[in-house]
C-alpha cells in the first residue's frame, strides 16, 4: 500500500492535502538550545507555533514537512503533540542541513555509518519516539561549494533512499554537478530529489537549472516570503516580484510537474530571532493569490501543492 511517514504514523498519500514541503517547526544551529540567552520553555515554543499551524489548517493546509534534521533542533515528541493538537500532518526528516551543521560525532562517520543512521530513523524510528522519518535532508556547507563531508552525506542519503523509498531534499541548489554525479553513480532516479532554495536571493547565478530539470530532478522554490520588502529582510531575501516571475518562468516553460513551492519559515526559531512577519501561511496569504492574479489555473495550483508533493513523498518500492 502507498504511504507517507508522518510523526503520528504512516498515512495514505491522498490524505496529505496541501503540502508545505520545506518548513521548520524550529531551527537553530547545533547547541543553540543550550544558550541561556535564547533558551525557550516548551510553553513559549508552543505558544509561538500552535497559532501558525492552526491558521495553516484553517486555510486548508494538510501537511507540514519539517526540514530541520539531526543536530538543528529537531524534537519529535514535541512535533507529535503539535500535530495532534492542530490536525496538521507533520513529516519529519532524517539527515543534516549541511555538513557544517553535523556535530563532530557524525562529521567523522563513514558513508556506511551515516546510511545506517538514516535507514534506522526511516524504518525503526527517531530516537525512542517510534516515529519514522519520511524524507532525508542533505545540504551544501557555507561557501556555495560542496565539501567532502557534504558529499559523504549525499552518498549515504542516496543509498538510504534507495533502500527505504523515501525522497531527499537539499539545502541549496548550488554547486549541483557533484551532487548529480553522486546520485547518478548510486543509481537514484533524480525525481526522488528536490533541489531546494533554487529561488533564494544569494543563489541566483549559481543554480544550474538546466542540469537539474534536464536530468529529471525536482526544483524547489521554497523560500517564498523571504522578501526584501519585509521590514528587516534576511541576507538571502529577494524582491517578491522577481522571485514570482522566476517561478512563473519555470512553470510556463513546461516544468510544472518538477516544481515544488514552500516558505522555509520557522514557527519558533531557536537561538536567533527569526524573520519577523514571515510564516508558512505566506503560501495562502500571498503566494496562491499571486498565482491566481497571474492567471495560473486552479488545476496547476493543485498540481504544485497537492499532486507533486504526494508523488514526491510517497515511499517508492
Ligand atoms: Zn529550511
Amino acid at each position: 500500500m502507498s504511504r507517507v511517514n508522518t510523526v503520528l504514523g504512516p498515512i495514505a498519500p491522498e490524505e496529505l492535502g496541501l503540502v508545505a514541503v520545506h518548513e521548520h517547526i524550529g531551527y537553530g544551529m547545533p547547541g543553540s538550545e543550550l544558550d541561556t540567552q535564547w533558551w525557550k520553555t516548551p510553553e513559549q515554543r508552543y505558544e509561538e507555533t500552535v497559532p501558525k499551524l492552526r491558521r495553516f489548517h484553517q486555510y486548508g493546509g494538510g501537511t507540514f514537512v519539517d526540514a530541520t534534521g539531526i543536530c538543528n533542533g529537531r524534537d519529535i515528541d514535541y512535533y507529535k503533540s503539535i500535530s495532534a493538537k492542530t490536525g496538521v500532518h507533520i513529516v519529519a526528516c532524517t539527515g543534516f542541513v549541511g555538513g557544517d551543521t553535523a556535530l563532530r560525532f557524525f562529521a567523522e562517520a563513514s558513508v556506511d555509518y551515516l546510511m545506517r543512521q538514516f535507514v534506522h530513523e526511516i524504518t525503526v524510528g527517531i530516537g525512542d519516539t517510534a516515529s519514522l522519518a519520511g524524507i532525508i535532508k542533505v545540504g551544501v556547507s557555507r561557501g556555495f561549494r560542496m565539501k567532502e563531508l557534504d558529499l559523504r552525506i549525499y552518498r549515504a542519503a542516496a543509498r538510504a533512499a534507495l533502500l527505504t523509498g523515501v525522497p531527499i531534499f537539499t539545502h541549496l541548489a548550488v554547486d549541483v554537478e557533484p551532487a548529480l554525479a553522486v546520485f547518478t553513480e548510486e543509481g537514484l532516479p533524480l525525481d526522488r530529489v528536490l533541489f531546494g532554495h533554487a529561488d533564494d536571493g544569494v543563489s541566483q547565478g549559481r543554480v544550474n537549472e538546466k542540469a537539474i530539470l534536464g536530468g529529471g530532478g525536482r526544483i524547489g522554490f521554497d523560500t517564498f516570503g523571504y522578501d526584501l520588502e519585509l521590514p528587516d529582510p534576511p541576507f538571502w531575501g529577494r524582491h517578491r516580484r522577481e522571485r514570482l516571475e522566476h517561478f512563473l518562468r519555470v512553470v510556463r516553460d513546461g516544468h510544472v510537474d518538477q516544481v515544488l513551492a514552500s516558505a522555509d519559515a520557522n514557527c519558533s526559531p531557536l537561538g536567533w530571532p527569526g524573520v519577523q512577519g514571515h510564516t508558512v501561511n505566506y503560501i495562502y496569504e500571498q503566494l496562491i493569490p499571486d498565482l491566481r492574479d497571474e492567471g495560473i489555473a486552479e488545476a496547476t495550483i493543485h498540481r504544485i501543492f497537492v499532486e507533486n508533493p504526494a508523488d514526491f513523498l510517497t515511499l517508492r518500492h
